[in-house]
C-alpha cells in the first residue's frame, strides 16, 4: 500500500517507518528497498484484502493524478465487507487500476461491490498486447457518426487484452504507455462486436478531477445503444418493405391468372 496511517495521518513509506493499516488496523512495516516501489507491508503475511495487487510504477504515476485524500480509500458495503479503493473521486467513481490479469469472476464481484467503478488496465504488461490491439482495430470499421469516432471490431477475440475485457459491464481504459491517448473500451461491447474510443490522457484526468468521468462514458454508451436501435428499425423497414413488395407481386399474379 502506498499510505499507512502514521499519528492519524496518511502517510508515504519511509525508512524504518511502522504505521497501521487504514482498513484492518494492524500494524504495517514500511518497505523501502532499491527494487520494489516503496510501500507498507503487513508484518507478516497477513492478508487483509485479498483484492489488493501488489503496486508498480505504473499504479503510482496514476495515483499521483489525483489528491491525496482521494487515493486508498476504504469503501463497505452493506453486509461489511471492506475493499481498499485506489482512488475513490468526488463524484462517488472508484478507479481501479489493474495491473495483472484478473479473472471474470473476481471482475465481476468487484463491479457488483462498487456501486460506480471504472477501469484501467496496464496495455504495457505484456509486449505484444498493444501491437494486436491496434491492428484489431486498424483493420474494423467505424460507426457513421458525426461528432465521435467510435471505432468496432468484429474479431475481438483477436486481441488478448480485448479478449479479457470485452465482457466487462464497466467502462474500461486500455493504457498502452502513449503519451497522448487512452482507448475506452464502451461496456455495450461484446464478444460478437467490440467498440472502443480513443480519449485524451488528459481529458480522462480532467474530467475525473474536475467533472464526472460517468457522465462522459454514460453518454457515449447511449450513442451505442441509439445506433443498434436506429439500425433494428432501419433493418425492419427494409424487411417490410420486401414483405409488401413480394405480396404485392403475388396479388398482381393472381389478378393475372384470373382474367
Ligand atoms: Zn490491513
Amino acid at each position: 500500500m502506498k499510505f499507512a496511517l502514521v499519528n492519524g495521518q496518511k502517510t508515504e513509506a519511509f525508512k524504518g517507518g511502522r504505521g497501521f493499516c487504514p482498513s484492518c488496523s494492524a500494524l504495517l512495516i514500511a518497505k523501502c528497498g532499491e527494487f520494489k516501489t516503496h510501500h507498507w507491508a503487513h508484518k507478516g503475511n497477513r492478508i487483509c484484502d485479498q483484492w489488493w495487487e501488489n503496486e508498480t510504477e505504473w499504479h503510482r504515476a496514476w495515483k499521483r493524478h489525483f489528491p491525496k485524500e482521494w487515493q486508498e480509500v476504504v469503501q463497505f458495503d452493506e453486509k461489511g465487507e471492506k475493499h481498499i479503493a485506489d482512488v475513490k473521486t468526488e463524484t462517488g467513481l472508484v478507479l481501479e487500476f489493474q495491473h495483472s490479469y484478473l479473472n471474470p469472476e473476481e471482475r465481476r464481484s468487484r463491479n457488483t461491490f462498487y456501486p460506480k467503478i471504472a477501469w484501467v488496465v496496464d496495455g504495457t504488461r505484456r509486449t505484444k498486447d498493444k501491437s494486436r490491439f491496434i491492428k484489431v482495430i486498424q483493420e474494423g470499421s467505424t460507426l457513421p457518426l458525426k461528432n465521435i469516432r467510435i471505432s468496432y471490431t468484429d474479431f475481438p477475440e483477436e486481441s488478448r487484452i480485448l479478449k479479457e475485457w470485452v465482457n466487462c459491464d464497466m467502462p474500461v481504459f486500455f493504457d498502452f504507455g502513449e503519451q497522448e491517448r487512452l482507448w475506452f473500451l464502451i461496456p455495450k461491447s461484446t464478444m460478437d462486436r467490440a467498440y472502443v474510443v480513443r480519449i485524451a490522457r488528459d481529458y480522462f484526468i480532467d474530467i475525473c478531477v474536475n467533472g464526472s468521468l460517468e457522465e462522459v462514458t454514460g453518454n457515449i454508451t447511449l450513442l451505442i445503444y441509439e445506433y443498434q436501435n436506429y439500425v433494428r428499425k432501419r433493418n425492419q423497414m427494409a424487411l417490410n418493405r420486401r414483405a409488401n413488395q413480394m405480396l404485392a407481386k403475388k396479388r398482381t399474379k393472381y389478378r393475372r391468372r384470373r382474367f
